[in-house]
């Protein structure tokens, strides 16, 4: 195995003189620089702008691009973030010049087409939630969150009831909280009992007539489905809270179960998870909200409708909503994605990409499961979570060295340490987009790992520029400029 040199910096390659640039003589005409720029702002000496030949540039550039990890060139079984394959056609079909060299500010009229697609996908995101209406504005999951729950907020000021309360299972994302905290209300966390489900009594202890919303992950973030979700819901509605979905996890039960009919009040999509868009790089996405009919009037204005005569429009006039949350549309570039991926598999795909998943996380879980136990028993839906407990007991060997000598193994790392309920947890996605090779492989190499010995482990990765950087400093104190 051999350790890849840290490229030297553009900085140090530098050589004074060095450039591709010909430019021919200006032929504007001279005018004193004082003149165009006032004295005091005309800089002393020129910047130390790196000199360099075009191609070493080339070079330099597709060279730190292989470091990288993607979905095109490695196995990416990060939990929770459905890291499936991202269809090429759609990148096509997301650059034909009609659509993208639109502006948000064309009138109306000329935007028909887009508008059209992005009503159709308020249709289609509707029927698949079994819920009643749409805002496609917000900007990621977590900003879907923060919408819903303004929502939600709206609806009971609305109704004069001051309910202060958003209940939060102890193994919800973080954004949940967040979410909750940043709309105004006070996050309660609800346990999880010993099969990593909603725990019932503590749930009943805590729900009470200040229960404005639940927020419910379902499948959870274990991967298991909960199935008290019915039961829950009509506690719920009983006391006048509201049911919300963080739709995460819609890749498990898309097509096979609707929200709606769990009793979900509210919910959102993460499209590009569920529905193919990029998101290695940790963005853009998308974060549409689906919602029930006495909560549309909420909605974030404007929303997209349509005129009996058929010509599309963008709604504004909508007295009660909560207002705009994102400017324009929402990010287009990835709903339109999603819209092509929905729109290609019709119906029966949605249901097989489910049904695919479920099948592929059950399979990996059983070619590991004997060595990296799943404190929760039996069958899986679109994920796992092991833990390395025992390695960390026995061994001295923790979850991130498990994560960073994958590296080694060109595999990108699944989550770890997420969720809480789980200790040393690895939490891992293989999707319906992986073949039964690549799973056995991945299988072998969890394996191999677990038979090396701890100071392989900890050292490790052992093959990138960088081995372990201090993760909290780097993201507390990084160095952005060059110094020279
Ligand atoms: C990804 C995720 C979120 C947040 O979604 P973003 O689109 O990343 O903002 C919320 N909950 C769960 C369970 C998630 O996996």
């Amino acid at each position: 195995m051999y350790k890849l040199v840290q490229p030297p910096l553009l900085f140090e390659s530098s050589r004074a003189g060095r450039g591709t640039a010909v430019l021919p003589p200006c032929d504007v005409p001279d005018r004193p620089l004082d003149e165009l720029i006032p004295a005091d702002q005309q800089r002393l000496t020129p910047p130390p702008l790196p000199e360099l030949g075009e191609l070493d540039v080339v070079r330099h550039y597709t060279n730190l691009s292989t470091l990288n990890m993607s979905i095109d060139s490695n196995f990416y079984p990060l939990g929770s973030c459905t890291m499936k394959y991202n269809p090429k056609r759609n990148e096509r079909l997301a650059a034909l010049p009609g659509l993208l060299a639109q502006h948000p500010y064309q009138d109306e009229s000329t935007l028909q087409g887009l508008l059209a697609i992005l009503y159709d996908l308020q249709e289609i995101l509707a029927e698949i939630a079994g819920l009643d209406a749409v805002s496609l504005q917000p900007a990621a999951g977590a900003q879907g969150e923060l919408t819903a729950l303004l929502v939600a907020a709206r609806y009971f000021r609305e109704k004069g009831d001051s309910r202060s309360q958003v209940l939060i299972p102890d193994s919800a994302h973080g954004t949940n909280p967040a979410s909750a905290h940043l709309s105004g209300f006070d996050a309660v966390t609800i346990k999880s009992d010993g099969r990593g489900l909603v725990d019932l009594e503590d749930f009943k202890a805590k729900l009470s007539d200040q229960t404005a919303v639940f927020m419910m992950t379902n499948p959870n973030t274990a991967g298991l489905f909960d199935p008290q979700v019915r039961e829950i819901a009509d506690l719920l509605h009983a006391r006048g809270g509201l049911l919300y979905l963080d739709g995460a996890n819609m890749n498990a039960i898309l097509g096979v179960v609707r929200p709606g009919d769990m009793g979900v009040d509210l919910m959102h999509y993460n499209p590009h998870k569920t529905f193919s868009g990029p998101h290695g790089g940790g963005g853009p996405g998308a974060g549409p909200i689906a919602v029930r009919d006495r909560l549309a009037p909420f909605l974030p204005a404007p929303i997209v409708a349509r005129k009996a005569g058929g010509e599309y429009y963008l709604d504004h006039d909508r007295p009660h909503s909560i207002g705009r949350v994102r400017s324009f549309f929402g990010n287009t570039g990835v709903l339109f994605r999603a819209y092509c991926y929905i729109r290609s598999q019709g119906p029966q795909g949605l249901k097989r990409i489910a049904q695919h998943a479920v099948l592929n996380a059950n399979y990996l879980k059983a070619l590991v499961d004997d060595v990296y136990p799943v404190p929760y028993d039996g069958p899986c839906m679109h994920e796992f979570v092991a833990s390395a407990r025992t390695f960390a007991k026995d061994k001295g060997v923790r979850a991130m060295d498990i994560a960073k000598r994958l590296i080694d193994y060109n595999v990108h790392a699944p989550t770890i340490y997420f969720p809480l309920i789980v200790s040393e947890a690895l939490m891992i996605e293989p999707t319906e987009t992986e073949s039964r090779e690549t799973l056995e492989s991945f299988a072998e190499i969890l394996l191999a790992i677990a038979a090396e010995d701890p100071e392989t482990l900890h050292r490790a990765p052992h093959t990138t520029p960088i081995s372990r950087p201090d993760e909290v400093k780097a993201a507390k104190q990084p160095v952005l400029s060059w110094q020279g």
